[in-house]
C-alpha cells in the first residue's frame, strides 16, 4: 500500500505517499498507544463531501484525551487536513484514515517526554464486507475472544491497541469461512462486531447493545438512530444475548467502512428469512440517501470538499 502516487498529510505538511514514513523505534509501534479514525467521503449529488467530519474529528480528539495524548493540532486543522487530502489526491469518494501516534524520541512504556504526531491518508475503498454482502447479508460467527471490558483498554477510545482483539476475532471468523466476527462482552452479552456496531430487529422494534457492553459509540450507529426516528421505528438500547440474535427477525452491522450491512446468519443459524430483512433494507436505503446528499434534512452532515 506504500508504493503508490499521491499525498499524505503528515504533521501539517503534504508529503509524497512513498515518503510518508516513521522510524522502527516509534513508540506506538511497540506499545500500541495511538488513536485513529475511519471516515468516508461520498461523491454526493452536490459533489464530493465528507460525511460527519466534525463528529469523527471530535471522536479522534476524545480518543486522544482518554489515552492522555496531547495533540498538537486543533480540530479545525485536522478537519482541514482531511478535506485537503481528498482534494490533493483528486478523489471523488473514498475512505479517510487519520491517525495519532507517539513518536520515536524515546522508548520504554512511559510516553512522557515523547512527541505526538498526526497523519491523514485517503484512498478509494468500496463495500467493506463485499457488494454481495450488502444485498444478501453476511455470515457471522460468535467469537471465542471476549470484547474488551470497559475498564481495560477504554472502549470509547478508537485506540490502536483495541484492534488486536478485533484482528484475532476477525481472523478466527474468516479462517472458519465466515465473513465477520461478533464479540460478546465479559459477561457474555452481545457487544459488537470486530469493526461494526450490531442491531437486531424483533417484532418491528430495533434493538442495539447499550455502550456498557464495551461497544464503540459508532457514528453510523447514531445515524441509524436518526433514521429510525424519521421512519417512525422504535429503537431500544439494552443488554442483548446471543440467542436473542438467533431468534431475531433481522440483524445488521453498521460502521463507516461497513456502512449498513445485513447479517443473514449467526453461528450457522439463519436469522429471520436468512436474507436482508425489510426494515434493514429501509434503513440501508435511507442511509445511502443521506450520505449521497439526497436527503436535505441531513445536508449539514456533509462537508463539501
Ligand atoms: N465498533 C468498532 C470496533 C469499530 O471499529 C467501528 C468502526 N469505526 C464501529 C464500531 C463503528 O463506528 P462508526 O460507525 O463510527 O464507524
Amino acid at each position: 500500500m506504500s508504493d503508490r502516487d499521491g499525498k499524505i498529510w503528515m504533521d501539517g505538511q503534504m508529503v509524497d505517499w512513498r515518503d510518508a514514513k516513521v522510524h522502527v523505534l516509534t513508540h506506538t509501534m511497540h506499545y500500541g498507544c495511538g488513536a485513529f479514525e475511519g471516515v468516508r467521503a461520498y461523491n454526493t449529488v452536490n459533489g464530493p463531501a465528507i460525511f460527519r467530519l466534525d463528529e469523527h474529528t471530535e471522536r479522534l480528539l476524545n480518543s486522544a484525551k482518554i489515552l492522555r495524548m496531547k495533540v498538537p493540532f486543533s480540530k479545525e486543522e485536522l478537519n482541514q487536513a482531511q478535506l485537503d487530502v481528498i482534494r490533493e489526491n483528486k478523489l471523488e469518494s473514498g475512505y479517510i484514515r487519520p491517525l495519532l501516534w507517539i513518536g520515536d524520541k524515546k522508548l520504554g512504556v512511559s510516553p512522557k517526554g515523547n512527541t505526538i504526531h498526526a497523519m491523514v491518508a485517503a484512498w478509494t475503498w468500496g463495500a467493506y464486507l463485499g457488494e454481495e454482502g450488502m444485498q444478501r447479508g453476511i455470515r457471522v460467527k460468535t467469537s471465542s475472544y471476549t470484547r474488551h471490558h470497559v475498564n481495560i483498554t477504554m472502549t470509547q477510545a478508537k485506540a490502536v491497541s483495541n484492534y488486536t482483539n478485533s484482528i484475532l476475532a476477525n481472523t478466527e471468523a474468516t479462517d472458519d469461512g465466515y465473513d465477520e466476527a461478533l464479540l460478546l462482552d465479559a459477561s457474555g452479552f452481545v457487544s459488537e462486531g470486530a469493526g461494526e456496531n450490531i442491531f437486531i430487529v424483533k417484532n418491528g422494534v430495533i434493538y442495539t447493545p447499550d455502550l456498557s457492553a464495551g461497544a464503540l459509540n459508532g457514528i453510523t450507529r447514531n445515524t441509524v438512530f436518526h433514521i429510525a426516528q424519521d421512519l417512525g421505528l422504535e429503537i431500544v438500547q439494552k443488554r442483548i444475548t446471543r440467542d436473542e440474535v438467533y431468534i431475531a427477525d433481522e440483524a445488521f452491522f453498521t460502521g463507516t467502512a461497513a456502512e449498513v450491512t445485513p447479517i443473514r446468519e449467526l453461528d450457522r443459524i439463519e436469522i429471520g428469512s436468512g436474507s436482508r430483512g425489510p426494515i434493514t433494507e429501509k434503513i440501508q436505503s435511507a442511509f445511502f440517501d443521506i450520505v449521497n446528499g439526497r436527503n436535505p434534512k441531513y445536508a449539514h452532515w456533509l462537508t463539501k470538499v
